[in-house]
């Protein structure tokens, strides 16, 4: 029965936590958001009206017990609501943060039909485990026995890490190889600060290595390792290499300077925030500072892209987007976060060209000045029911730019050629084939997780899929009989 402190979501308005003015937080690349009170958390949670079918829940990809968490949160029960919610998630902290709740949680929250607002699901989520981390109730992995049996994972984004951390747990030996120098895959690299702080990220890092995770950070799998010397190595392998290939743009000048690839541009920022040394941004390549911005793409990469150039100083930010507010991809949230913090969206256009000027170039080629582009209108809905975008002829211009970001999209790398395995099954898409509940490839013992296998998608996603292919990894290596290390 809910408690008398639960269904006040007549009395109660929905409050997010307090978001920084946009004039303050543009100057910094910290977290928009502010923590909520204990108070203002208990209460928030508190609106929830405790459904009998939570469809919140079921919106969840991770099916959080979200009911439950919220009613102990209210009633200042904030250890067992800590308990229940990573009880399904491995990184709830992040998801609170980063989850467009409102496409999964919130907005499937029975209180927003009845018109009184959803319930604030995420923040409450990232409130709990905060208060967690700092309270000192997020144990350390500490297995129980110590298992023989090893997995190698191949990636450190949310997919390989949230299998690394279930697997260890259960006291299997674990390796996680990424090409990159930090753990974290986009969570560290693509994904901006002010979205999610980096020490997040790191400090679960930590926890996994204390934990006993080895990590082999450096480590290209395709060039320093082959993806045969890690099968050998270990009893099982989780692909889990997310989507890097970024998608083009053809027309005039699709290749002078200054037209950028938004991963390129995000990873250097991020990079800076750790005081790297990035030679294309400290050469001014991709540092927006003093530049007219043009970003191309209406969802969640160009939205991270357009706030960074305002955060590092550029004198205007404009996004070209081919459909209307209405039908882009991105998060709304996000696109009001960008429109209040100073960029302006230029609703159905799109680019069918550079205009460069070889004055303007700093080394050989030229340099971009502008983005030649088409105005747009909806016509016929296409078979998934979306209005396709037709050009308007004879409406064309040039928008002025001197640096073009590119977020367009992102698909997979040829995996089978690049680690000559051919026999790794892929979709006419490029993305790896893999059982949809156990993860299992067509290869023998080995899985696949996250981006690599959906397509670019979330982080809460990968989350699932790596925890699912750690359970069907615990099944199948305890179905052979556990091996316990010895002592
Ligand atoms: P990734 O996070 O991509 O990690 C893959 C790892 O594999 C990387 O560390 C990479 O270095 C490594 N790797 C790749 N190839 C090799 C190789 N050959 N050898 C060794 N290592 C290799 N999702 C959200 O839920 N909310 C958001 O707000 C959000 N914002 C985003 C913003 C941007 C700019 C981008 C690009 C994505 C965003 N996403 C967001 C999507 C989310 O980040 C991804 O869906 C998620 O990170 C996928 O996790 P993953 O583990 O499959 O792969
Ligand atoms: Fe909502 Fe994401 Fe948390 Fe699930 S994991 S409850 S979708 S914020
Ligand atoms: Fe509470 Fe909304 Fe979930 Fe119902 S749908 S249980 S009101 S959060």
């Amino acid at each position: 029965m809910a408690s008398n402190k639960m269904l006040r979501f007549v009395t109660v308005d929905r409050q997010t936590p307090e978001k920084r003015d946009a004039e303050v937080r543009t100057d910094d690349f910290g977290e928009i958001y502010r923590e909520f009170a204990a108070e203002r958390a208990a209460e928030q949670a508190g609106r929830c009206s405790q459904c009998g079918v939570p469809y919140c829940q079921s919106h969840c990809p991770l099916h959080n017990n979200i009911p439950d968490w919220l009613r102990l949160t209210a009633e200042g029960r904030l250890r067992e609501a800590y308990d229940i919610s990573q009880a399904t998630n491995t990184f709830p902290e992040i998801c609170g943060r980063i989850c467009p709740q409102d496409r999964l949680c919130e907005g499937n929250c029975v209180i927003e039909q009845s018109g009184h607002g959803t319930v604030t699901i995420g923040a409450v989520e990232k409130y709990v485990t905060d208060t967690a981390f700092d309270a000192g109730w997020v144990p350390a992995i500490a297995p129980h026995t110590e298992r023989a049996e090893s997995v190698g994972i191949i990636g450190a984004g949310p997919g390989g890490l949230a299998a690394a951390d279930m697997l260890r747990r259960a006291g299997v030996q674990v390796t996680v190889y990424d090409r990159y120098d930090r753990s974290g895959g986009l969570m560290m690299y693509g994904i901006p600060g002010f979205k999610l702080e980096k020490d997040i990220v790191e400090r679960r890092n930590q926890q996994l290595e204390e934990g006993g995770v080895t990590f082999r950070l450096n480590c290209e799998v395709g060039t320093d390792i082959t993806f045969d010397e890690i099968r050998d190595a270990h009893d099982a392998v989780i692909i889990a290499t997310g989507v890097y290939k970024s998608r083009e743009l053809d027309g005039d000048n699709a290749d002078a300077q200054g037209v950028v690839r938004a991963l390129d541009y995000l990873t250097a920022s991020n990079r800076k925030s750790f005081g790297d040394a990035v030679a294309d941004f400290d050469n001014g390549d991709l540092d927006a500072e003093g530049k007219r911005v043009v970003v191309i793409g209406g969802g969640d990469t160009a939205m991270d892209c357009v706030r960074t150039a305002i955060r590092q100083g550029a004198t205007s930010v404009k996004c070209l987007y081919r459909r209307d507010r209405a039908n882009m991809p991105g998060s709304q949230r996000e696109t009001q976060n960008a429109e209040e913090e100073g960029v302006e969206f230029i609703w159905l256009t799109a680019p069918a060209g550079f205009e460069a000027a070889l004055a303007e170039a700093k080394t050989g080629g030229a340099a971009v000045s502008g983005v030649k582009v088409q105005r747009m209108k909806l016509g016929e809905a296409d078979a998934t029911g979306r209005q396709t975008p037709e050009i308007i002829e004879g409406a064309d211009y040039v928008e002025d730019a001197d640096l073009v970001i590119k977020a367009l999209g992102f698909s997979p790398e040829d995996l089978p050629t690049l680690w000559s395995k051919p026999e790794l099954e892929v979709t006419r898409w490029g993305t790896v084939k893999a059982d949809f509940r156990t993860h299992e490839t067509p290869l023998d013992g080995v899985y696949a997780v996250g981006d690599i296998v959906r397509g670019a998608s979330l982080v809460v996603w990968a989350i699932r899929d790596g925890r699912e292919a750690a359970e069907a990894i615990l099944e199948k290596l305890d179905a052979k009989g556990a091996v316990i290390a010895a002592e």
